[in-house]
């Protein structure tokens, strides 16, 4: 399976990096390698002193498709999710500096962490959903999909004009304000409309 990522999805989150905002979504890929395995801490990498989180809502692909039409969008999944798109902003910084690529900023080994996933039909719109993000005792991101520049329908339209979607693949859809950094002994954790639906030990 792989990964899709969404960067810069959410206004406020563009603007907290001083970003411009984009003509069309700007997307990015991990490898399968890059999730991090249920149950195990995420050990802040050697390569990095500046280690953000990203809390995003994930969208599982069901079934394969190419030249996927907006209209059509919602069939090609069933269940949503919640994750962390674990960045080396520092890494980051210095390839979009230099005008390279960001695998090595987002790509990493455990920079995926996936939570649990639910039936889309659990929630009332797709298109209104509350997540957040808290970090020891402070919830320090919130979000809605409401607020998303582009709503999943017409991410997966966008992102299956260039990459198949194949059946397990997950997109994740871009991190709203209020990322930060995180230090050894942070204990994450993950809200979907109020549930619990992941926790991550920092190391
Ligand atoms: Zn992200």
């Amino acid at each position: 399976m792989k990964i899709i990522c969404i960067g810069r999805n959410y206004t406020e989150h563009i603007t907290e990096l001083a970003n411009e905002k984009p003509e069309d979504p700007i997307i990015f890929l991990k490898p399968d390698s890059a999730i991090l395995p249920k149950n195990t801490p995420f050990v802040i990498p050697t390569f990095s002193n500046d280690i953000h989180y990203e809390v995003e809502l994930l969208v599982k692909i069901s079934k394969v498709g190419k030249h996927i039409d907006e209209q059509f969008a919602h069939k090609y999944y069933e269940e949503i999710g919640l994750g962390i798109d674990f960045t080396a902003r520092d890494v980051q910084e210095k390839c979009k500096t230099k005008g390279l690529p960001w695998e090595k900023a987002k790509a990493f080994d455990g920079s995926a962490v996936i939570g649990n996933f639910y039936p889309k039909s659990q929630f009332k719109d797709i298109n209104n959903i509350n997540f957040s993000l808290q970090k020891n005792e402070a919830i320090v991101q919130n979000g809605n999909t409401s607020l998303m520049l582009w709503k999943i329908d017409e991410l997966i339209a966008f992102v299956s004009q260039f990459f198949t979607l194949k059946t397990g693949d997950v997109i994740f859809t871009g991190t709203p304000a209020g990322v930060g950094k995180v230090n050894s002994d942070d204990y994450l954790m993950g809200y979907l409309e109020g549930e619990k639906v992941f926790s991550v030990q920092i190391k």
